[in-house]
């Protein structure tokens, strides 16, 4: 493995994953019809429907495929449809269309859909990372060795997030990517969204997710990962720097493709990010 224990930017439990807050309501919702069902009142249908009506539909906005490609249409003037998935994909990702076919991995206990080489590339990072966690546990580091990954484990939040790659999402569909980001929007994110005027990260996001059609996760080059402190060193052997280091405040996103673009360096600057940059061949290249 490469350095880990001076790599890891150690961070423990998962972070606000961007779908976190699509399931509460329905989460709210299941345990208020639970507790309905429970009591007195069971079966109540009619109760159990004004609970759906007051719990669900005002912090839910579930759209379907073509309101979604409508309004990809609205308001992107550079857009191309993938034949094979229906997806919408807008500027700069419009020229990788038509993807490469996605394939389905299991990683961890967990599915997720990718292009084929860099869903290969996440399944090498778990397998690195099960393979150091085996020969920790089977005592078969040297001292140092052992010490170094000793406070990597720390650094990570425990032996549970060294384990292998927790992948939350790979894939997703234009539905999928309008309702995180929806999701992600604050009351005038969402008025601004309705009327067609533009977002702007700082003020109308709660957390960062791209719009549909501009997401690396509809190419499948993408994947969210849970235990990313954890995972960041061993992404760094593939040349994946993720989204780490701030430069989308979106540490757990891992992608291809999406570093290969002017302004890199710049970013790594801001962000004090310089040294890992050193060590990519498409940042080098700027
Ligand atoms: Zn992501």
């Amino acid at each position: 493995m490469s350095d880990p224990v001076k790599e890891t930017t150690g961070t423990e439990e998962a972070p606000k994953e961007e779908g976190a807050k699509e399931v509460k309501p329905v989460g709210q919702f299941r345990s208020a019809v639970r507790g309905v069902l429970s009591n007195r009142w069971a079966g109540d249908i009619t109760l159990a429907a004004i609970l759906a009506l007051a719990f669900v539909l005002p912090q839910k906005e579930i759209i379907g495929k073509s309101q979604v490609i409508n309004e990809i249409k609205r308001k992107n003037t550079n857009y191309k449809e993938d034949p094979t998935t229906g997806d919408y994909f807008c500027g700069k990702l419009a020229e990788q269309v038509p993807l490469k076919p996605l394939k389905t991995f299991t990683v961890c206990g967990s599915t997720f859909e990718a292009q084929e080489d860099f869903g290969e590339i996440a399944m090498k990072v778990s397998r690195d990372m099960e393979a150091d966690y085996q020969k920790y546990k089977e005592g078969k580091m040297s001292g140092g060795e052992k010490m170094k990954y000793w406070a990597y484990v720390q650094k990570s939040g425990g032996e549970e997030n060294v384990r292998c790659l927790k992948v939350n999402y790979g894939y997703r569909d234009i539905v999928l990517q309008r309702q995180i980001y929806w999701n992600s929007l604050n009351d005038e994110g969402k008025k601004a969204w309705k009327s067609d005027e533009p977002i702007i990260r700082d003020k109308h996001q709660t957390f960062v997710a791209a719009p549909p059609c501009q997401s690396y996760h509809g190419l499948g080059l993408a994947v969210d990962v849970s235990n990313w402190g954890a995972a960041e060193p061993y992404f760094w052997k593939y040349n994946i720097p993720g989204g780490s280091r701030g430069i989308y405040k979106d540490p757990w996103h891992f992608s291809r493709g999406e570093f290969e673009r002017k302004g890199i360096k710049d970013a790594a600057k801001q962000w004090g990010w310089f040294e890992v940059c050193e060590k990519i061949p498409v940042c080098k290249k700027h």
